[in-house]
């Protein structure tokens, strides 16, 4: 669309504008791109790794290394098109122009792609939550009458610590499940998430072929899954999570966008 010298200025300011334009809607839909990509890494990142149990995450470090691939293969094709078809055709003022524009793209979407993975931990999860519950069964089965010594039965699973009464001496007695075991109301939904990677995926799988609406099923089954490892997790928990399984079903609901 560029290149052709003559016609006078006028010509030559319509070509500069549109060159310049050209390139910004160009810059502008890569850039979408790597947002796109972007808000992928956001929800599926942690998930993905808490799932995986290799010591050394070598099936998340491999989903990593292909979404660096996908941003890098868009920096080159953005650099690329710079050099070889912006560039030459763009006189003394548009390449000052142009330069700025590529300049400032390449910085935001290196940003973009250096800073995707931030946040997200490799952790190990299943261990955390063994060594919890290896704290709390200690305390259960150390937990006896401060008054008369009897030994107390827990009659449901208490995450906090707890007043209860002995059946015998009537005292109140305070359970500590002891600070791992504290911690364990925190790694419910994460845990849970990972225990469900196989539903995650089939939803994510659906999802791109068919779009978000036609995929609520799919995120349905998910989700429930999820709920159902969060109560085994937390058990006595059943209504709060349900609650929760409500509040996400409703999110899902709200994001579709009608047209
Ligand atoms: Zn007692």
């Amino acid at each position: 669309m560029n290149g052709e010298e003559g016609g006078g200025d006028e010509h030559a300011r319509t070509n500069q504008t549109a060159l310049i334009q050209r390139a910004e809607t160009y810059f502008g839909k890569l850039e979408a791109r790597c947002e796109e990509i972007l808000v992928e890494v956001k929800e599926s990142a942690q998930l993905l790794a808490d799932a995986d149990t290799d010591p050394y995450k070598r099936s998340y470090l491999q989903f990593k290394s292909a979404i660096i691939a996908q941003f890098t293969s868009i920096i080159q094709k953005g650099s690329d098109t710079f050099q070889k078809q912006i560039m030459p055709n763009a006189n003394t003022l548009e390449m000052m122009k142009v330069s700025q524009l590529f300049n400032n793209w390449q910085s935001k979407v290196v940003g973009i792609m250096t800073h995707a993975f931030d946040g997200v931990m490799e952790r190990d999860l299943e261990k955390e939550y063994a060594e919890m519950m290896d704290e709390y069964e200690a305390a259960r089965d150390a937990f006896h009458c401060k008054q008369c010594g009897a030994k107390l039965q827990l009659a449901q699973f208490y995450f906090t610590a707890t007043y209860l009464t002995c059946e015998f001496c009537q005292t109140q007695n305070t359970f500590d499940p002891g600070s791992k075991a504290r911690m364990i109301e925190h790694i419910a939904r994460p845990l849970a998430e990972s225990r469900c990677k196989s539903e995650y995926e089939a939803y994510r799988t659906r999802k791109s072929e068919v779009g978000q609406r036609e995929a609520t099923a799919d995120y349905d089954r998910y989700v429930r899954a999820m709920i159902a490892q969060m109560n085994n997790i937390l058990p006595g928990m059943e209504e709060q999570h349900q609650h929760f399984y409500n509040r996400l079903m409703h999110d899902y609901n709200n994001l579709i966008v009608p047209w």
